[in-house]
C-alpha cells in the first residue's frame, strides 16, 4: 500500500494513515468477540478540523453505539489519498468543506451515490449533487462586511457594486488563491457570465485599499483598525470576532435579491467510492443531517444547518435573514478553472 502512494504524501500522512487502519482493528474479530453483534465503525476522512469533527462525532456513538474514526489532512491530500488507496482505503466517508472540492472529488470518482429519503428530504436540493454523491451538512454565507463607523450599509448593493469607482481606496480582499474567492467568482461567472465577470473584479482590483489579505480574520481586523471600510468574508470568522467582542465596529450586510442574492456555500460529505460500511456511512451522514447533527455541525462553527427546518445559533441568527442565490452550488465546480483564469488576468493575486 505504501508503493502506491505519491511522493506528495508526507511521512506523517503515512504514518497517520498506518495509525489509522490499526485502530481500525480487524472488525471480523470484533465481531467474534461481541458474537457478531458490535457494530462496525464508520471511518471518515475530514478536511474540517478536528475540534469540530469530534463533538459531532462522539454524540453520534453516545447515541448509536456506533464506532466513528476519523483523519484530518486539508481537502487535496485527502482526495489524492482516496485516489490513490482505490478499492484498499478504510474511509467511508469524504468530509470536505467548499462546493468547488466537493465537485472536484465527484468528477475524480472517489464518491459513490447515497440513495436516502432521509438526506433527500433533510438537504434541499440545490445543496447536494445532482446524482447524491455528496450533501451539503452545513451552508457558509460569503457576505459583505463594513465599517459601522464610516459606511451607511444604504450604500451598499452587492458584490457588482463593490467594482464601482466610489469604493475606490475602501476595499479590503482575500487572496484569489483561496478557494472561497474562486467559488464566489465561479458563482458569478454562472450568474452574469464571464465578460461581466471580469469587468467587476478588475474594478475590484482598482478599488483595493491595501493589498490582499491572507485570511479572512485579517481582512475583518483591518477594517475595524480602520485600514478599509468594506470587504467579502465568510460570515463565521466575523462570527468568532463578534464573540469576543460584541462591540467590534464591524457589521453584515446581506447582498440584495435583485442583484443575484447572497454567495452561500457548504461544507458537505459523501460515501466514498470504495466504502466498505456503506450502510453504516448513510446512517451516519443521515444523522447528521437531523435535528442534532446539524445543530452540533453548524453551531460549533457558527455556520446555518444545511436542513433548513434547523435553527442556526442565537448569534448567527440576530444576523438576520438574507437571499440566498437560488443557484446550485455545484456550479462553483463547474466554473472554477475559469474563475481562476479570469483572476489571474485582472491582476487579483
Ligand atoms: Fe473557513
Amino acid at each position: 500500500m505504501l508503493k502506491q502512494l505519491p511522493p506528495l504524501f508526507s511521512r506523517f500522512t503515512v504514518v497517520a494513515a498506518a495509525l489509522l487502519v490499526a485502530a481500525c482493528g480487524d472488525s471480523a474479530n470484533e465481531n467474534a468477540l461481541d458474537g457478531a453483534t458490535a457494530p462496525k465503525p464508520v471511518v471518515v476522512y475530514s478536511a474540517r478540523a478536528e475540534q469540530l469533527i469530534k463533538p459531532i462525532f462522539d454524540a453520534y456513538t453516545a447515541a448509536t453505539g456506533v464506532p466513528v474514526r476519523y483523519m484530518t489532512d486539508s481537502e487535496q491530500p485527502l482526495i489524492q489519498k482516496l485516489k490513490a488507496e482505490g478499492a484498499t482505503t478504510v474511509a467511508d466517508i469524504l468530509l470536505t468543506v467548499d462546493a468547488g472540492n466537493l465537485w472536484y472529488a465527484a468528477e475524480e470518482g472517489v464518491l459513490r451515490p447515497a440513495y436516502s429519503d432521509v438526506l433527500e428530504s433533510n438537504i434541499p436540493a440545490h445543496l447536494r449533487d445532482p446524482e447524491n454523491l455528496w450533501f451539503a451538512m452545513s451552508v457558509r454565507a460569503r457576505t459583505i462586511v463594513y465599517d459601522t463607523r464610516k459606511i451607511d450599509p444604504s450604500q451598499l448593493t452587492g458584490y457588482a457594486d463593490l467594482a464601482d469607482e466610489k469604493w475606490k481606496g475602501k476595499l479590503c480582499l482575500r487572496t484569489s488563491a483561496k478557494v472561497y474567492n474562486q467559488s464566489l467568482v465561479a458563482m458569478m461567472i454562472a450568474q452574469m457570465g464571464e465578460r461581466e465577470t471580469e469587468i467587476v473584479v478588475r474594478g475590484w482590483v482598482d478599488n483595493l485599499a491595501t493589498s490582499v489579505f491572507a485570511n479572512d480574520t485579517k481582512l475583518i481586523e483591518a477594517i475595524a483598525a480602520g485600514q478599509c471600510q468594506v470587504g467579502i468574508v465568510n460570515t463565521y470568522y466575523f462570527g468568532r470576532l463578534q464573540r469576543e467582542n460584541p462591540d467590534i465596529p464591524v457589521a453584515i450586510f446581506w447582498p440584495t435579491a435583485e442583484t443575484g442574492g447572497v454567495h452561500v456555500n457548504v461544507s458537505g460529505a459523501g460515501i466514498t467510492r470504495h466504502s466498505r460500511n456503506p450502510e453504516g456511512a448513510k446512517a451516519l451522514l443521515e444523522w447528521m443531517s437531523g435535528e442534532v447533527g446539524q445543530q452540533l455541525l453548524a453551531g460549533e462553527n457558527l455556520e446555518y444547518p444545511a436542513n433548513p427546518a434547523v435553527e442556526p445559533s442565537p448569534l448567527v441568527a440576530a444576523w438576520g435573514e438574507f437571499d440566498a442565490s437560488p443557484m446550485n452550488v455545484t456550479q462553483a465546480g463547474v466554473f472554477q478553472a475559469d474563475a481562476v483564469k479570469l483572476m489571474d488576468r485582472a491582476d487579483y493575486r
